[in-house]
């Protein structure tokens, strides 16, 4: 397989026009970072969008994925989804129920946001008007139902209207309240979770990481939310409730991508599907139609992770563990947020673990075709693969080099709070970001 060529050759360091772009960036920040305050982001509903031309480069592709990658070679199998321990997962859900990243890490997090004005301005319009929508489905009534549909012509309907609106792919896993967040325990209106995937623009997501690239994956947020409150409010006119759940999803998104059979839980703690690997947003519409459920599936990502491991290697604070633990029930590299977040927030949303992993870039069939051939994971150690511009020195890495990141660039004193501080639960006040 041949590899794909670059979006643009390595820059190295990219001298003046670097330095004008990052004067330029000091000189509006107070103003962006004001703007995307949670408040004033609230308004930014009422602001027109973007014309379609300005956009077209970054918009994601509009056809369903069409096939399921060829079958996993018998030295790559291990098991459908992911290794469990229930009676773990059952006593962690017990003694520390899950809790809202964005409500626990609540001043990082805006503290983040407003670090990535330059990427959430373009589409915030879009983004914000989606959520408004996504949020009205939870008020809909549904219709009586015209007439009485079998359980699989009726989540063939689903699907196929999923794919019509343009979605990559769907799902339908169990309701689970071990990962719902205690938040929103109690609130869910079926016993049914559907995933949407949209993927995201392939040419773009290779200048991860920058700007751009985190302004289309916000952009496709945009998209899929949309997206899944049209499925929502089609649901509901075939008789049963649906509920699209928006940006914040109520409970962990990749662990009903797994449960759903569209794809495995990579090393970086992303949802690898066959397809785009991590290059995808995924959303959550809970529902009490009765459609039939997917299954886990073996696609074999575990063991090319195990021999692949890029983004631990290229993850610029260290944040990815090269081994897994039972974590809660489940066998995981534990991300360490505290590494993690403040490299999302001061580097353009970084994502260098999306960026570099092969699935991402090549599709799991080419990855498993190279692998079966030769042993190797396709790409591995090529500056194809693994190099990238650091958006904040303007240096180009390439395979064995990384950003050099002070300790102080790990809780920066400007943000005055401690990334590892977590806020107390209180019930009556939750607090909600955008
Ligand atoms: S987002 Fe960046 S810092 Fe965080 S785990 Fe991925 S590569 Fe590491
Ligand atoms: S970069 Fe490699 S190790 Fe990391 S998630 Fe992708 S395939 Fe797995």
């Amino acid at each position: 397989v041949a590899l794909a060529e670059p979006p643009h050759p390595p820059r190295g360091d990219r001298g003046s026009l670097w330095q004008l772009r990052r004067a330029t960036r000091r000189s509006f920040g107070p103003i962006g970072e004001a703007i995307c305050s949670r408040r004033a982001l609230a308004l930014m509903r009422f602001v027109p969008s973007l014309p379609r031309f300005a956009r077209a480069r970054y918009l994601s592709p509009r056809h369903p994925w069409s096939t399921r990658p060829r079958d996993v070679p018998s030295g790559l199998r291990t098991v459908a989804g992911i290794t469990r321990d229930s009676a773990a997962e059952i006593e962690a859900a017990r003694t520390e129920p899950l809790q809202e990243y964005q409500q626990v890490h609540y001043h990082a997090t805006n503290w983040g946001n407003r670090k990535l004005w330059r990427a959430i301005l373009p589409a915030a319009p879009r983004l914000m008007r989606s959520m408004k929508k996504a949020s009205a489905t939870a008020h809909i009534q549904p219709s009586e139902p015209v007439e009485q549909i079998r359980r699989d012509e009726l989540t063939r309907q689903v699907k196929e209207y999923a794919a019509t609106i343009g979605m990559s792919a769907v799902g339908v896993a169990r309701y689970d309240p071990k990962y719902t967040y205690v938040q929103y325990h109690g609130q869910e209106v079926g016993d049914r979770v559907i995933v949407c995937i949209l993927e995201q623009n392939w040419k773009m997501t290779q200048n991860i990481p920058s700007a751009v690239a985190e302004q289309v994956s916000i952009s496709t947020y945009a998209e899929v939310i949309d997206q899944s409150a049209m499925l929502a409010e089609f649901i509901c006119s075939k008789g049963y409730r649906a509920r699209a759940q928006g940006m914040h999803p109520h409970g962990i998104a990749i662990h009903y991508g797994v449960a759903a059979g569209l794809g495995q839980l990579g090393l970086n703690g992303q949802l690898l599907t066959p397809d785009a690997g991590s290059r995808c947003r995924i959303v959550l519409v809970d529902t009490d139609a009765p459609l039939v459920f997917d299954e886990p599936v073996d696609y074999g990502v575990p063991a090319i992770c195990d021999a692949c491991k890029a983004c631990v290697r290229r993850c610029p604070s260290g944040a990815i563990p090269s081994n897994r633990k039972m974590y809660r029930g489940v066998l995981k590299a534990k991300i360490n947020t505290a590494r993690c977040h403040p490299v999302v927030a001061q580097a353009e949303g970084c994502a260098v673990c999306m960026r570099v992993c092969p699935v991402q870039r090549y599709g799991l069939g080419p990855v498993l075709d190279e692998f079966e051939r030769s042993g190797k994971v396709l790409g591995i150690e090529t500056d194809d693969l693994e190099g990238y511009d650091w958006p904040l020195d303007g240096k180009h890495y390439g395979p064995g080099e990384r950003p050099l990141l002070q300790p102080e660039f790990f809780n920066p004193p400007e943000a005055g709070f401690d990334f590892t501080r977590k806020l107390p639960l209180t019930s009556d006040k939750q607090k909600t970001l955008i």
